[in-house]
């Protein structure tokens, strides 16, 4: 049996704060804000495997109003929703994620990317696909207001 999972979320690009995305820190003039360390693309795709298994969302796992969250290193989230997708009876089939980000230029960081999150979730790097893309200038991703991300997941009966 599989079950297919889909995620998206959005964090808006300040001053001042680091830009992490999945895990890999990104050398940039500007960074996401948020709760934890605002990683969109982890996020989505946490949220893609816990919407697999019809488990809710992390805001509901991981509350955005515990200090225990703050600041929080989302690659060892992602690790909790892991033991709940095992804890579930499933393993991770494969994974896609799609980054929306005007700037910088995330190709170098791609496969960097892949390898931490096939560390974290116990799987091969081909099993994971990290991709990137701006939005020709358009809207807040163009703008350089924020960035989003995208991730669709297969998760297969272990
Ligand atoms: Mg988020």
């Amino acid at each position: 049996m599989i079950r297919i999972g889909y995620g998206m979320d959005v964090h808006k690009l300040v001053e001042d704060r680091k830009l992490i995305l999945c895990g890999i820190e990104v050398p940039h003039t500007f960074g996401l804000l948020g709760h934890s360390d605002a990683d969109v693309a982890t996020h989505a795709l946490m949220d893609a495997l816990l919407g697999a298994l019809a488990l809710g969302d992390i805001g509901k796992l991981f509350p955005d109003t515990s200090e225990e969250y703050r600041g929080a290193d989302s690659v060892e989230l992602l690790k909790v929703v892991m033991e709940h997708v095992s804890e579930h009876g499933y393993r991770l089939g494969n994974t896609d994620i799609t980054i929306a980000a005007q700037r910088p230029k995330l190709r170098p960081y791609i496969d960097l990317m892949r390898e931490n999150l096939a560390a974290a979730m116990n799987a091969s790097v081909d099993q994971i696909s990290v991709k990137a893309t701006t939005t020709e200038n358009l809207g807040f991703v163009g703008e350089e207001l924020g960035m989003s991300a995208y991730a669709v997941c297969l998760l297969i009966k272990a």
